[in-house]
């Protein structure tokens, strides 16, 4: 993936792809001082750019660094970068971590290194699939109490276990894995957040100890536009039996629905065809949708 063409911006200045390297004594790959995102650009426009932004600044914050640039910096960079790679629909990261000035697991004084970089990603899971629903495996680590990790960032470093489950989900000829919490309630996948329908109302975990995704808070926005009834609650695993229908949802997964969680089965139905339309519908540029 390091050797492709086009450019990726790195604090400041846009790089040929293949010159954005880092030493490897970097701080970030050793201590996990790294927080990042994951933005999708549809159509020429990154979708809620600002608020992806925000949360890299949020993330960093939660780590105890500022990131050198604004948001407005940010914005502008990835939309540059976007314009320079040429894509209309892409993936854009962007990611933030302390340098190699020093060793330890002190790094008070290492630079705040900032870059993006855009490609084209165009479905997290197999698009052919997608309507059937995927299958998911029970991942064995479990979400980390706040009190263990710093929950509400998206840092590097939490995808540790995510990477470790989804590796073993897959060695099994699963997709993903849902992760249950250090409490043992359903969380989330290993990169997107999950929701249940039950009797014609959905369901989906409290955020409390995982990423609240911003999909997720764009697909609640949606379901109530729409009129269904959203329950946002502690979901046991042994509810799932219940469950008429499950979907995950994401920047890279977008709407993906579910057809089985370990033993149990789903049918993808009504309400998440619909939101997989209606999120579609909502990340078009205006401008695109009106043509
Ligand atoms: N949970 C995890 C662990 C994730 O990696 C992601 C993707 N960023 C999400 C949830 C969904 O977040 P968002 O909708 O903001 O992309």
């Amino acid at each position: 993936f390091d050797q492709l063409d086009g450019q990726i911006w790195f604090n400041g200045e846009f790089l040929p792809w293949k010159d954005a390297k880092i030493h490897v004594l970097t701080h970030g790959l050793h201590y996990a001082s790294s927080v990042f995102e994951g933005e999708r650009a549809y159509g020429g426009e990154i979708f809620k750019l600002r608020e992806h932004t925000e949360r890299l600044i949020a993330s960093g914050k939660i780590l105890g660094f500022d990131l050198p640039y604004s948001a407005e910096e940010i914005d502008a960079a990835c939309n540059e970068l976007l314009r320079r790679q040429g894509f209309a629909d892409a993936y854009v990261r962007p990611i933030a971590w302390r340098g190699s000035e020093s060793m330890g697991v002190s790094a008070q004084k290492n630079r705040i290194n900032v870059a993006i970089a855009i490609w084209q990603w165009p479905s997290y899971f197999d698009p052919e699939q997608r309507m059937k629903g995927i299958r998911l495996d029970i991942a064995e680590y479990c979400r980390p109490d706040p009190r263990t990790a710093p929950s509400r960032a998206k840092a590097s470093g939490l995808y540790m276990i995510c990477t470790i489950s989804k590796h073993a989900a897959e060695a099994k000829g699963y997709a993903d894995a849902l992760m249950l919490d250090w409490r043992g309630h359903v969380a989330e996948a290993t990169g997107a957040n999950v929701f249940f329908v039950k009797d014609g109302v959905i369901h989906t975990p409290d955020p409390d100890c995982f990423l609240d995704g911003i999909t997720r808070r764009t697909v609640i926005d949606l379901a109530q536009r729409r009129g269904y009834k959203v329950v946002v609650r502690t979901i046991l695993p042994e509810e799932l039996e219940g469950f008429s229908e499950c979907f995950l949802c994401g920047t890279a997964a977008e709407v993906t629905p579910v057809s089985e969680v370990g033993p149990y089965s789903f049918q993808p139905g009504e309400i998440t065809r619909r939101l997989v339309e209606d999120y579609m519908a909502e990340v078009t540029p205006k401008r695109l949708a009106a043509e």
